[in-house]
């Protein structure tokens, strides 16, 4: 199996204009100054040293918003990572960006400069969320840049939140939709957390927004990533990186943080398999239950915390599970 190594360039609101209600991306990263030439050269080095040579390497450029530098300051950028490419240490380059920075100019630009994935912040395709979270594009923006991203050969990325002002599960279920039916291939789901210095943290104190529950959060991402899973989409992330600042509350005001979210929603998938497959296997014998399932699985099929375990032993008095090579994917056995 193919083992991919991403080395991160975080260039933290880089010519970016805008303020989304939910953004301050001084906030949310651990590396708040944006790194100039001397230093993303040395950030490259510096992971080109730890990653073992067999591995696939992409260079990515997150946050902010790359195509909204001009395409000198982009070429400064690029011009550092593609020497990497040409020598064959680097396989490609990806970077993140706006939809509506996206024209004919700059993809050909990109393209002659060995990206290959554009990862766009969509968030949202629903134009009612899009307006009350201040994105200052329209859904339209969003499919119009996505054709043209696919039109030129790159892979797409389309992230989404959950949670935002004015979403609702079943908008957000729709955005995952319309993020497949727009041809993205990766995708990563983000709930809204309302970080220090924000908008959204004076409506929150205002009493005009309502964070998601831990529980809600997990529950509907839960449903997003089994949809997006249905459909060969590559979920990249679930869940904020756990900075510091959100770890130790200092930039967090509310919302559903936890430093394992990704754990607590493949826990959760895997409860509902487990109580699913009982209801088929019509397991009577209270006393004891084995749960056999791929050793890539086991962590999650325990739960977090043990948490599915837990949940057994309130019906069963002896619960084991088992680590079987023989079983794939999310299979499973219960004796
Ligand atoms: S466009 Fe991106 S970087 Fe700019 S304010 Fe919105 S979320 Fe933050």
């Amino acid at each position: 199996m193919k083992q991919y190594y991403t080395i991160p360039i975080f260039i933290p609101e880089k010519a970016c204009p805008f303020r989304c209600t939910y953004c301050n991306q001084y906030k949310i990263a651990d590396t708040p100054t944006v790194p100039d030439a001397i230093q993303t050269k040395t950030i490259i080095e510096k992971y080109l040293k730890t990653i073992p040579s067999y591995g696939i390497k992409r260079i990515a450029f997150f946050g902010g918003s790359f195509t909204g530098m001009s395409i000198e300051e982009q070429n400064k950028y690029l011009d550092i990572a593609t020497p990497y490419i040409d020598s064959g240490e680097i396989s490609s380059i990806q970077l993140s960006t706006r939809p509506d920075y996206i024209t004919e100019d700059i993809l050909e630009n990109l393209k002659g400069h060995g990206v290959k994935i554009i990862e766009l912040g969509a968030q949202s395709l629903d134009e009612a969320v899009l307006k009350a979270t201040g994105r200052g594009h329209t859904a339209y923006d969003i499919e119009r840049a996505a054709e043209m991203i696919r039109s030129y050969g790159f892979s797409l990325g389309l992230q989404m939140m959950i949670g935002l002002p004015e979403d609702t599960p079943k908008k957000s279920m729709e955005t995952a939709n319309k993020i497949i039916r727009a041809g993205a291939k990766y995708t990563r789901i983000y709930p809204t957390l309302v970080i220090k210095d924000t908008v959204l943290e004076k409506l929150f104190h205002q009493g005009k927004y309502t964070p998601l529950s831990l529980a809600e959060a997990v529950s509907q991402c839960k449903d997003l990533l089994l949809l997006f899973e249905k459909h060969g989409i590559e979920i990249l992330r679930t869940g904020l990186h756990p900075s510091e600042g959100l770890i130790n509350g200092e930039n967090l005001v509310a919302g559903p943080f936890h430093v394992s979210f990704k754990e607590l929603v493949y826990s959760e998938i895997w409860r509902d398999i487990i109580i699913s497959k009982l209801a088929d296997c019509d397991k009577t014998d209270s006393r004891e239950i084995n749960i056999s399932v791929a050793p890539s699985e086991i962590n999650y099929a325990i739960g977090y915390g043990s948490s599915n375990r837990e949940f057994l032993k309130r019906s069963y008095n002896k619960v084991s599970f088992k680590a079987d090579s023989s079983i794939s994917g999310r299979g499973i056995t219960i004796r």
